[in-house]
């Protein structure tokens, strides 16, 4: 029996059309899923789009659109540009879909029946870009330090909250004890600490519902108050199993998420999924962001960078390669169109499409027949690169195995052999390109097929480049 995996990116929130970073987060988890599939696991890859809350409805009201109206355009953008891209996902789901509103209900009904949901009053201040409240000490100027252009408000609001201080001893057990039935894995490990130093030095009990908040879901016992936008969100992961009657994928083998949510998806899902008697996901990743010429990506900075202008650039293997080669897996990856553009050059058009057009033009001046039959795998390093969110390491000794191809050719010049020798020579160089094409599927599946259809033998023949020079 086939194993089963099951990977999501975070759905997006619909305030803002796609960019590089939602790019990175999502083209990061095509590759993992297509490697798993590769490896013949059963996968379900689960994206989609975060709809309700304020701050969509204050954005629907500003393009004088209804909030179903608007969501319904932006979560467009999301799911239009991931195809493009070539993402393998399965389903993309959408908190406005009446199946996950229905069962967020139910879950949100039982651990209130389950006594874990009280009704208080809270005071405080609000971010609205983050939809959460906010302490005074994270404050940075006055402002919320990732929304700084926005001022934080100050809230009261009689409304509903959840115990999730009483969850607290259990989640620092299963975080920290790889035995304990409920383990998760928190990556990379400096955000495994940082969760637990926060979980040690004391947690509130959140606040799970909102009385100002008409745009979401309504609770099943107080209608006037509609569920915190974070909680209805959490969520899909789990309602999205059930609305495609993928229910034996649960739980999770892998959320992908970035570094600014990372307490959401590793201290209050585990929570609510455990009030919830719901099994806990196995693993969260959280990379880091980019920085796009030393700076923060922001729209008043005009520095943006988007899948489209990407695609348009470099295509889409080409997009896939230069976000997967500078995935912030641990820290901020600096980014810019220059060095994307000479990464482009140096290891598409030239290392790559050189390498592949060079043993062409040798097999086919050679008209040497060749048999294939060998069966190929993933090199371990590419398997490790992969398993620990080093992408980059990966294609390093994929392009290491360019280089050395490239420099056999060079020294040991295949149009000055003939014979056996020559045949001998070409044979190996057809074997290498073609693992180098097995190893390069999850990041770049059209390239790494057209590679291998060109070398699948017995006739080689040479074919337009793969890479064109920008
Ligand atoms: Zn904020």
């Amino acid at each position: 029996m086939a194993n089963k995996f099951y990977i999501t990116t975070p759905i997006y929130y619909v305030n803002d059309v796609p960019h590089i970073g939602h790019t990175c987060t999502t083209i990061a988890a095509d590759i993992i899923a297509r490697y798993h599939k590769i490896l013949g696991d059963e996968v379900f890859f689960l994206t989609g789009t975060d709809e309700h809350g304020a701050k969509v409805a204050e954005a629907a009201a500003k393009e004088g659109l209804t909030p179903q109206e608007f969501t319904d355009k932006v979560s467009r953008t999301f799911s239009n540009i991931w195809p493009k891209l070539n993402i393998s996902f399965d389903y993309f789901i959408r908190t406005t879909n009446p199946q996950h509103k229905k069962i967020v209900q139910e879950i949100l009904e039982k651990i209130y029946q389950k006594g874990d949901i009280y009704k208080s009053k809270y005071k405080g201040l609000y971010c609205i870009g983050c939809e959460k409240y906010i302490t005074e000490s994270e404050l940075v100027d006055g402002r919320c330090p990732l929304h700084p252009n926005r001022q934080v408000c100050e809230q009261e609001e009689e409304n509903y909250f959840f115990r999730l201080s009483k969850y607290i001893p259990e989640l620092i057990a299963a975080i920290e004890d790889e035995k304990n039935p409920l383990h998760y894995q928190i990556e990379p490990e400096g955000k495994r600490q940082e969760v637990l130093s926060r979980l040690k030095a004391g947690v509130n009990d959140l606040s799970i519902s909102r009385a100002e908040v008409s745009w979401g879901i309504p609770l099943p016992w107080d209608q006037a108050q509609t569920i915190y936008v974070w909680v209805d969100a959490l969520l899909n992961y789990y309602t999205a199993t059930k609305i495609v009657n993928k229910e034996n994928f649960w739980p999770a083998n892998l959320h992908l998420i970035g570094k600014e949510i990372l307490w959401f998806h590793t201290v209050i899902w585990q929570a609510l999924l455990l009030a919830a008697d719901i099994a806990l996901p196995k693993e969260i990743f959280a990379h880091s962001f980019y920085l796009i010429d030393g700076q923060k990506m922001s729209k008043s900075l005009g520095n943006v960078i988007s899948p489209e202008e990407l695609l348009a650039k470099f295509g889409v293997d080409g997009t896939r390669y230069l976000i997967a080669y500078s995935f912030p897996s641990l820290t901020d990856s600096d980014v810019s169109w220059n060095k994307f553009k000479e990464k482009y050059n140096a290891d598409l058009a030239n290392g790559l499409g050189n390498l592949a057009a060079r043993i062409a033009r040798l097999a086919e001046k050679s008209a040497l027949k060749f048999s294939l039959g060998e069966s190929l795998s993933f090199s371990p390093e590419v398997q490790e690169g992969v398993k620990n969110f080093r992408f980059d390491e990966a294609l390093n000794f994929i392009w290491t195995q360019i280089a050395k191809e490239n420099k056999r050719i060079n020294e040991k010049k295949p149009w000055e052999l003939s014979g056996e020798e020559l045949k001998e020579f070409l044979g190996e160089s057809v074997k290498k390109i073609r693992q180098i094409a097995f190893d390069l599927q999850p990041f770049m599946p059209q390239t790494a097929e057209k590679i291998s259809n060109q070398f699948q033998g017995p006739v080689i023949k040479s074919e337009k480049p793969l890479f064109p020079r920008i």
